[in-house]
């Protein structure tokens, strides 16, 4: 029997907290719906304005790091030599989905700091819901971390590898007096665990002996009682105003086959009893995570008081969100298994899988997590920030090349039939040191089809009848006419006449002209598909929907077109994938899995902004 993420978040609204029989991940708190936080949590919504780190975030030293709260309080520790002035920190994933956006934050901050400090960081695995694990995503989420940059050495862990020291502590809580054995139904716990403004009522088995609770213990664990039929529950405090600290479930029975312990345990222990172990076991100074768990600390520092076991500190920080953009792992795997991608590295997807097929640099998403801080209060960051440190990394160091994605002819009807020449082009005009490359020019081209307009509007420079351009390091050319499909008028050609004395864009009588396109010559260009991308949602808060309607109503169906009739520059030819270019005057764009010799396949990354764009818009509302 598998029990859905919406059951538990639906459960976990405030007044019906989120039944500690049933849950899965182990009753983590999947949501900001986490029942204590619901109201002083953070109103999500409310923009957190971000301040930009030194233009960019490029490292600097410590002592010119721009801070933030968790930094500071690292520095406190190491002042006051808490912890002997160690700093060592961990990312612990759940292996249910892979890695998003959201969880760069959080790796930036964890290795970041770590590595500021001279301290390290573990990767650990929180595998301790084995029904929804699965061994795709901790290998997904390994080359992700690598591909960020980071690296845990050899401090690989998973909290699986805890179980037996897991179970010795519960019973030592058992004959300590404060853990028992429940025989409460889900449905009961419920009832009793009262609500934000009624307090909880003791469980009729909170009494028995600590023979009894022992005896019980040790034979759910050796498979006697039925699935969810008892649980293993901590005796906190019924009264508590924390709903996490009523005697919170540390033991399900759940009989599913685990992606390393196979069928060893048929117990497992809940997200609250094993993180906080987890991170003592690896001696972890700073736990650093969420705000949802913020009213859970209490219940991790009382397990680690009761044990008397290294004290790790937790520390909350706010969760990314984005606008257009969706970042729980839940909701991606839904739009993986309905078909609405085609699978978690799509390039629109907000997975890091995605984000890098899309060809978004580690670089620009390090730039973008310094750039975006951490705070103590949940917003939403506008998607578009993410796209700006995507452009500036790329426009320091992708090539520029030319390509038409949407084909216009032109033949250049005085140049020579079978003179081909070789144009020098520069490689990127931010980095001399790219040098250039040789770029062949011929009487019949191909330029954009919006780079021509029968009947030009106003301010509109670029090539039209009668008007002279610049071909980017080519000639000037001047149209002289058109060729139409004479059934559906539609322009086959342009014909032009190009000035041989202008050899590279340059004008010896100084004369101007407004504009200057880029082109392909036809005989040489390499054929391509280019798959250009947009938004996946249609609203920012793609959350946001109908009464009865599915966040997937939100869904962009305009996310994907695709073209397939593609003409790139020779140099092109033979690229590796995700080799990042600028495509002049149209974007970034680099190369996808799918691509072949024979068959080229780009990603646009990111359009340049679109300064036409912008004018015909204003020019349209007057
Ligand atoms: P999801 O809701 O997407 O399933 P999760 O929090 O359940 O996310 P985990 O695999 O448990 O995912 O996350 C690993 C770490 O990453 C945790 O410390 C978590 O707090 C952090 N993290 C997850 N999502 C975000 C986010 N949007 N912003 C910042 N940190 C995040
Ligand atoms: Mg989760």
């Amino acid at each position: 029997m598998k029990t859905t993420k919406a059951d538990t978040e639906a459960a976990a609204k405030p007044g019906s907290p989120t039944s500690p029989v049933l849950a899965d991940g182990g009753g983590k708190p999947g949501s900001p719906t986490s029942p204590v936080l619901a109201d002083g949590g953070g109103k999500p919504g409310s923009p957190t304005s971000p301040v930009l780190a030194d233009g960019g975030g490029k490292p600097a030293e410590p002592s010119t790091r721009p801070s933030n709260f968790v930094r500071d309080i690292i520095l406190e520790d190491i002042k006051t030599n808490k912890y002997g002035g160690r700093v060592h920190t961990r990312f612990p994933p759940e292996p249910n989905g892979y890695l998003h956006i959201g969880h760069a934050k959080s790796i930036c901050l964890n290795f970041g700091l770590a590595a500021e400090f001279g301290g390290k960081t573990n990767l650990r695995f929180d595998d301790t819901n084995p029904s929804k694990e699965e061994t795709e995503y901790v290998d997904s989420i390994m080359d992700t971390v690598r591909w960020l940059g980071f690296d845990w050495e050899d401090r690989l862990f998973y909290a699986s590898d805890y179980f037996d020291q897991l179970y010795a502590w519960a019973i030592q809580l058992i004959k300590a007096g404060k853990a028992y054995v429940c025989d409460l139904s889900a449905e009961e716990v419920r009832q009793y665990r009262g609500s934000l403004t009624e307090p909880g009522k003791e469980s009729p088995y909170r009494n028995r002996s600590v023979e009894e609770n022992l005896d019980l213990f040790e034979r759910m664990r050796a498979g006697e009682f039925p699935d969810g039929s008892r649980t293993l529950r901590a005796k906190v405090d019924m009264a508590s105003p924390n709903l996490n600290m009523r005697d919170p479930v540390m033991y399900r029975i759940l009989r599913a086959e685990h992606h390393r312990t196979g069928n060893k345990w048929c117990i497992y222990p809940m997200y609250d009893y094993a993180h906080g172990q987890s991170d003592s076991l690896e001696k972890i100074t700073h736990s650093i995570c969420t705000l949802e768990f913020e009213d859970h600390r209490p219940l991790y520092n009382w397990f680690i008081e009761q044990l008397g076991i290294f004290p790790s500190q937790q520390f909350e920080f706010d969760r990314l969100n984005l606008t257009y953009t969706l970042l729980s792992k839940r909701k991606l795997l839904t739009l993986v298994q309905e078909g609405h991608v085609r699978g978690w590295d799509d390039p629109r997807m907000p997975t890091l899988a995605g984000i890098r097929r899309r060809g978004y640099t580690p670089e620009a998403l390090r730039n973008f997590c310094a750039a975006i801080g951490v705070s103590k209060t949940n917003g939403t960051i506008e998607f578009e920030m993410l796209e700006h440190f995507v452009r500036e990394d790329l426009n320091k160091r992708a090539p520029r090349v030319m390509a038409v994605i949407r084909p216009l002819k032109v033949v250049i009807d005085n140049y020579p039939e079978n003179l081909v020449e070789e144009m020098d082009a520069v490689n990127n005009p931010e980095n001399p040191g790219a040098g250039t490359r040789k770029v062949p020019f011929s009487r019949v081209l191909y330029i954009e089809q919006d780079d021509f307009r029968e009947d030009p509007p106003k301010k509109y420079y670029r090539l039209s009848p009668g008007v002279e351009v610049r071909l980017r390091y080519g000639y000037l050319v001047t149209c002289t006419g058109v060729v139409k499909d004479p059934n559906t008028g539609e322009i086959l050609e342009v014909h032009c006449s190009y000035d041989p004395a202008t050899r590279g864009g340059n004008t010896p009588d100084g004369r101007k002209v407004k504009s200057t396109i880029h082109w392909v010559s036809a005989a040489h260009a390499i054929d391509a598909e280019v798959r250009l991308y947009d938004k996946l949602f249609t609203k920012e808060d793609p959350n946001l929907t109908e009464e009865g309607q599915e966040f997937t109503a939100n869904l962009n169906p305009n996310s994907l077109e695709i073209l397939t009739n593609c003409k790139l520059e020779p140099s092109l030819k033979g690229t590796p994938a995700l080799r990042g270019y600028q495509f002049e005057r149209l974007g970034y764009f680099c190369v996808d899995f799918d691509s072949t010799p024979e068959k080229p396949v780009f990603n646009r990354t990111a359009a340049l902004r679109d300064t036409w764009g912008k004018i015909e818009k204003r020019e349209q509302q007057g």
